[in-house]
């Protein structure tokens, strides 16, 4: 995953391969821009161009031009690409108040240029996932100045929730030795987080799926950014190969703390610790994107919650605490993001626990105290009453 970020005026390279060397523009085609995809709310706008294969790429942007009649630009260069014929034919609208259309044309030989047309000059990145490759843009109206978070806590009186059950549908997460599956248990978890909530009266909850269903992890947190949610709750079982290895740990997005950090956003996102050793450079900025402080401090009394209610009601448990990693579901979420790993599944022990129905509804009552402890905190619940 490379970032490009608030650049204006300078044209970037970036790179799907970073290890391999550059691939010249009059290759046959080994990739093909196959679809664009989009997301939009009042002040950000999420585009994901889908790629057949890796592609190397540049990034870039363009002022307006009214001499030409053209808007600010952003555009992306794919070497050695082609592109289905009905994108050719037809721009993708949008019209969000921040992007007008998106359209691809072949542009030099062997390139293909996707080009995003602004309705007004904003700030952007640009990064890449692979596992299927695609090309991630984001456009934010605030522009290229200050961070969007970095204003006051919200203060409507009511909370809204994005809980994100991690996995789905043809990705099953984690595995127990018995065959639990990570999809299975995280649902069962979310769903019982939606219930307290709800109970409690003074939040309003969503998923990101509430069935069997494979959700890409870009089009999660475009989920909660459309929704304008105040706080991103993403739900997993922690897996590795040693199987004695136990506990609880909540996460927030950063430079990995630590090996078992590095090796578990890797499996989480779906690529190569590799892969990931290389984007330590973009952590910073993502960091400041973010409400950093705030998902530190919900992450910690996620996992404090956990741990408390798990020892008084079902016994030992390990408290691995609070760390970072660079997981792609929380790249770009405008409010305070936090990713829950409650327990191991590939320890036995801990597969046994979490096929029983008391443990997974100790686990989504933490997460629920632990929201709501954060929300009276932050003077977000004061003004809803009880
Ligand atoms: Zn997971």
């Amino acid at each position: 995953m490379r970032f490009l970020t608030r650049h204006r005026n300078a044209v970037l390279l970036a790179s799907l391969l970073a290890f391999l060397s550059p691939v010249s523009s009059a290759s046959p085609a080994t990739t093909a821009v196959s679809g664009i995809r989009h997301w939009s709310s009042g002040e950000y706008t999420r585009v994901v161009i889908d790629l057949e294969g890796e592609a190397r790429y540049e990034a870039g942007f363009l002022p307006a031009d009214p001499g030409n009649g053209l808007p600010p630009r952003i555009f992306l260069d794919i070497e050695a690409a082609e592109v289905r014929e009905e994108l050719l034919r037809a721009p993708v609208r949008v019209k969000d108040g921040l992007l007008r259309d998106v359209r691809a044309g072949r542009n030099r030989q062997g390139i293909v240029r996707v080009v995003l047309d602004l309705e007004r000059e904003s700030g952007y990145r640009v990064f890449d996932l692979s596992g299927p490759p695609r090309i991630i843009v984001d456009i934010d109206s605030k522009g290229s100045g200050s961070s969007p978070a970095a204003g006051p806590a919200p203060t409507r009186g009511r909370i809204l929730v994005m809980i994100d059950p991690g996995h789905g549908g043809k990705d099953p997460g984690a595995i127990g030795p018995s065959g639990l599956m990570e999809k299975d248990v995280v649902l069962e978890i979310g769903r019982l987080v939606r219930q307290q909530l709800l109970a409690d009266g003074r939040f309003d909850v969503r998923m990101t799926r509430d069935s069997d269903l494979f959700i890409p992890l870009e089009e999660r947190t475009a989920m909660a950014n459309q929704a304008a949610a105040d706080l991103f709750v993403s739900l997993h079982i922690n897996a590795s190969r040693n199987r004695r290895a136990e506990g609880i740990s909540t996460y927030v997005l950063s430079h990995a703390t630590d090996r078992e950090s590095l090796e578990l956003a890797a499996r989480e996102n779906g690529v190569p610790v590799a892969k990931l050793s290389a984007v330590k450079f973009i952590i910073d900025d993502l960091s400041t994107y973010g409400r950093k402080k705030e998902s530190l401090r919900l992450a910690k009394s996620v996992n404090d919650s956990i741990v408390r209610n798990v020892r008084r009601r079902h016994g030992p448990v390990q408290d691995l605490g609070l760390k970072q990693a660079p997981f792609y579901v929380l790249v770009g979420a405008r409010m305070t993001a936090v990713l829950v790993e409650a327990s191991f599944i590939s320890n036995r022990t801990e597969e046994t626990r979490l096929r029983s129905r008391a443990y997974l509804e100790t686990i989504a009552h933490s997460v629920a105290e632990a929201i709501r402890y954060y929300g009276e905190k932050n003077g977000a619940l004061a003004s809803a009453g009880t």
